[in-house]
């Protein structure tokens, strides 16, 4: 059977899944995630299978991507089972990024050895933190000794290729040292980072707690302060931010998050996956049941599109360019000349070899910087 969103897929390159399930909500977490204690991995596998045979047939593949969620906790043999599926779509052998989403209680020496005969070559870890208070405030699973293990585990399992995800500006009463933080993380070697200011999203644990008192809204200030240290401690460490929020080693960039940043197309499959063809942007029903149900019927499971109009177009080229170290064609933002000058001036921008590009400082301001370069308001 074949859907509406069979036109994405044949042309792309870049194939993400979705995969929902959570231990249990972390406290600042709003995802579209299924807290489940058995994981119904029989259930799931079946349901991706049947969407990507919607789909219709599939072109050649440079990346993919396990998303979630924790897609750790989809048994070894199901994710395995999954992945073959998946090869065995692609025209000739696979040999792109294969990117799997982990948190440290998952990884096991079992789990590693089996992820890496299964195909997948790069690990991005769910550590946020090495302080066991700051992790039992975020509701995590795991504490910083778990976290060190599991990068040594995934390093003797042979995984060459290892991302930290950390989330900074957690509120000033948990008494996080972010500089600790970033010094143990280093220590780790690992390839790639990934740094998350802490944000408040309705219907979360912590915004019931600030809403009540009991914690304090993240500030800016905090935000800014340690934005800019771990620019400074990243890069004496040799990591080059090549993206707003993303640090590499040389030849350790996410290929698969350049593809999103880069503008081009992808597929997603699972709940709450997006699509896009460069110009229509669909997303799939975000609650497992109602995927899944969808799918056992036969039904599509898409929620929704938005076909981008050409300044909605236009708008996401220049986030998506300023959001990387690339930034954009200096001959792409002439019509904006007059708040090209005052943004230069402040020095969140900078042009270099015909580009235009976002320092630290813009980084730090990316939201204000587009609106400024692509709205008619005034950023003096
Ligand atoms: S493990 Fe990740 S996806 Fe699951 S609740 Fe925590 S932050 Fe959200």
């Amino acid at each position: 059977m074949r859907l509406g969103l069979a036109v994405i897929y044949p042309n792309v390159s870049h194939l993400y899944l979705h995969i929902p399930f959570c231990a249990r909500r972390c406290s600042y977490c709003d995802f579209s995630i299924a807290v489940r204690q058995r994981v119904p991995a029989r259930q799931y596998v079946e349901a991706i299978r049947t969407e990507l045979e919607m789909l219709g047939p599939a072109g050649p593949l440079e990346t993919i991507y396990l998303g979630g969620g924790t897609p750790s906790r989809l048994p070894a043999d199901a994710l395995t089972t999954l992945l073959q599926y998946v090869f065995n779509r692609t025209p000739s052998p696979y040999e792109g990024e294969v990117t799997l989403e982990a948190n440290p209680e998952d990884v096991t020496s079992d789990n590693a050895a089996a992820w890496r005969d299964a195909g997948v070559n790069r690990v991005s870890l769910g550590t946020q933190s090495f302080d066991d208070r700051v992790l039992q405030w975020m509701h995590r699973v795991h504490d910083a000794a778990r976290a060190r293990e599991a990068v040594r585990t995934l390093r003797a399992a042979g995984f060459e290729n290892l991302s930290l995800d950390l989330i900074f500006a957690v509120p000033a009463e948990l008494e996080r040292l972010w500089a600790r933080d970033l010094d143990e993380a280093i220590a780790l070697a690992p390839d790639h980072l990934s740094l998350y200011g802490l944000t408040v999203e309705p219907r979360t644990p912590l915004a019931r707690w600030i809403a009540r008192g009991a914690a304090a809204a993240p500030s800016d200030e905090r935000y800014a302060d340690e934005y800019l240290l771990a620019h400074e401690r990243l890069s004496a460490a040799g990591y080059a931010f090549y993206e707003v929020s993303n640090a590499a080693r040389e030849g350790r960039r996410s290929r698969h998050n350049s593809a999103y940043w880069s503008g081009r197309p992808y597929t997603g499959a699972g709940p709450a996956a997006h699509s896009f063809d460069g110009r229509v942007r669909r997303w799939n029903l975000s609650a497992w049941e109602a995927y899944r149900r969808a799918i056992a019927e036969g039904r599509s499971p898409v929620e929704s599109e938005e076909v981008l109009t050409t300044e909605q177009q236009e708008m996401e080229r220049m986030y998506l360019g300023l959001r990387t170290s690339e930034g954009l064609p200096l001959g792409s933002v002439h019509s904006r000349s007059h708040w090209l000058g005052a943004l230069l001036e402040k020095g969140w921008l900078v042009e270099q070899a015909g580009r235009l590009q976002c320092t630290v400082e813009g980084w730090l301001r990316l939201d204000a910087l587009v609106a400024a370069l692509t709205g008619p308001a005034s950023t003096s």
